[in-house]
């Protein structure tokens, strides 16, 4: 394969690579396309396991067009580890070598802008502005959904010896789980109550455990609040109603130090402040289509705070520390597992919930 730029493979590369395709909303295609040449600062890893993140769902109805993608077609995908085979310019001493099994995340900022030079990176001034370096992968610029991608070593993370593809590819919304309690800032016995039992629920509550909460109160549904129940969390069905009130009665009246909302529903919006107590820290990662009224004038007497979250800056080497060290858990929420040619099973399955469907991967090529 020859390249504008010097790049260095470690193997022959075939031209072609199998990938799914988003052609138009609600249509995904697996074809056969070029693989991608890394640019400056980009390596081209080998996707040996890619999980299906809620967002792609959103992305696929066309929900987010046309920031994400600016165009169609695209490739999605932004869960995953691999394998590097190429180097491209500018990739040397920072160490990361041939052949590394590596774990990707989507962010990648411009690096010189004052929010990534702060390291909010994920707030790039320069975002989507793609001639200054700025990528983010999967959303704006090509992901995971195929045998190859590029990607620009500032967003990937060097795995450790002997760790697992799957675990691996946890690593992104592992991340964004651990960035949602840090926002809130758990501290060591803290009553945590997690809004969701999907994906990003599930991490905010392994991270929150990690981070020393007492209590974790998961709110959710169903057999994926069940599988949450199996490892430990204090769970309430939102399904028998009456969530806020439920929790009050679970706390003796005095809510949660700390509220994660992880499912972008209206009600868990509302919610969010509702389940919090007096100087409740209150970290919010969903958007719902209609944005409820609050009880602002607890936020305001009871001085609570709210973040906003997005992403994971920062995480992923201290959730790859995490879970190698078995502190932060991935295997008991892997539900599914498919050839990535067959995702639209696996999309289907995750949509439709089928057996608490919580980690749904995919392996390219298989
Ligand atoms: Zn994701
Ligand atoms: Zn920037």
């Amino acid at each position: 394969m020859s390249s504008r730029f010097d790049v260095r493979y470690g193997e022959e590369i075939a031209d072609k690579m199998e990938a799914v395709v988003m052609t138009a909303p609600e249509i995904l295609e697996i074809q056969s396309v070029p693989v991608p040449e890394p640019d400056i600062g980009e390596v081209l890893v080998k996707v040996e396991c890619t999980t299906i993140c809620g967002t792609d769902i959103e992305i696929i109805k066309g929900g987010h067009l046309p920031n994400w993608p600016p165009q169609l077609p695209a490739i999605l995908g932004h869960e995953w580890a691999g394998r590097i085979v190429a180097m491209g310019p500018m990739t040397e001493g920072f160490g990361l070598e041939m052949g590394d099994a590596v774990a990707g995340t989507s962010h990648a900022g411009c690096g010189a802008c004052r929010m990534c030079l702060i390291g909010r990176y994920n707030l790039c001034y320069n975002y989507g502005n793609t001639v200054t370096g700025h990528r983010q992968y999967g959303h704006i610029t090509q992901g995971s959904y195929a045998e190859y991608v590029t990607n620009n070593i500032r967003a990937l993370h060097k795995m450790p010896e002997g760790m697992s593809f799957e675990h691996g590819s946890a690593v992104d919304p592992a991340g964004c789980g651990l960035w949602t309690a840090k926002r809130a800032g758990v501290n060591p016995g803290d009553t945590v109550v997690i809004l969701g039992s999907g994906p990003i629920g599930v991490f905010a509550y392994e991270s929150a455990k990690a981070m020393g909460a007492g209590r974790v109160i998961v709110v959710g549904g169903g057999r994926r609040l069940e599988i949450l129940e199996e490892q430990g969390a204090e769970v309430v069905s939102y399904r028998d109603g009456g969530v806020p009130e439920r929790i009050d009665e679970m706390t003796d009246g005095r809510k949660a130090n700390v509220v994660l909302e992880t499912a972008g529903t209206t009600d868990s919006f509302r919610w969010s402040v509702d389940c919090g107590g007096k100087g409740a820290r209150v970290a919010i990662t969903g958007i719902p289509e209609n944005i409820p009224d609050m009880a602002w004038k607890r936020v305001v007497l009871e001085e609570m705070d709210i973040f906003g979250v997005r992403a994971n800056p920062n995480c992923g080497d201290e959730v790859l520390a995490l879970i190698h060290s078995g502190r932060l858990k991935v295997d008991p929420y892997i539900t599914h597992r498919f050839p990535l040619r067959e995702y639209q099973e696996a999309h289907d399955a995750f949509v439709a919930r089928k057996d608490g469907a919580l980690l749904v991967n995919l392996t390219p090529g298989a």
